[in-house]
């Protein structure tokens, strides 16, 4: 059987009824096959950032437990997403308004470089958003390129 990996993902809401698609993220999390959801953060709003003006986002993190691989996970995350109504292809903007985001953001302490899937997520370190409510739940968590905890990393970005 293969082993357990412990993950870490963002989420992210702008569109529709935020509340209700991050409570429908997180019982999507929940029910993934060969997974288990250790924790989940309180949800926070932020203000967007970036170049699109758009509405507020709800942001929290979640750690779970899981057997599937890097690449199986995204998948499942996208699916996820598609379910709450986010149409990648129609919806092409870059960081534009969508009803749910779901980022791998660290994958155990591996370190994954390819074109579509890059884990730690290369702009985690820089966003508040990601990393207060991930403070919550792993703040001694270890960033395997810079080596520094989740509590470092938020002491030194603004919101
Ligand atoms: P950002 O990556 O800056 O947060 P975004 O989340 O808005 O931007 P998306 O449009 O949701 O970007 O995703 C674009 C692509 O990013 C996805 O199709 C996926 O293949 C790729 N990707 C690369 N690394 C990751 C990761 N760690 N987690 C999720 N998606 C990733
Ligand atoms: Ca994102
Ligand atoms: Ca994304």
């Amino acid at each position: 059987m293969p082993a357990s990996c412990t993950v870490c993902i963002a989420l992210g809401s702008n569109m529709g009824d935020r509340a209700s698609h991050m409570a429908a993220a997180r019982g999507a999390l929940s029910k993934l096959p060969k997974t288990k959801l250790l924790a989940f953060s309180q949800t926070l709003e932020t203000q967007p950032v970036g170049p699109i003006d758009q509405q507020a986002f709800f942001n929290a993190a979640a750690m779970i437990s899981t057997e599937l691989l890097p690449r199986e996970l995204l998948d499942e995350l996208n699916l996820i997403e598609a379910q709450r109504g986010r149409d990648r292809f129609k919806t092409r903007i870059k960081w534009g308004p969508r009803p749910l985001d779901l980022d791998i953001i660290f994958y155990q302490q591996q370190v994954i470089s390819e074109d579509d899937l890059t884990i730690p997520h290369p702009l985690m370190h820089q966003r508040w958003f990601v990393l207060k409510p991930l403070c919550e739940i792993a703040p001694d968590w270890v960033h395997p390129i810079l080596e520094q905890t989740v509590t470092q990393l938020l002491a030194k970005v603004k919101p």
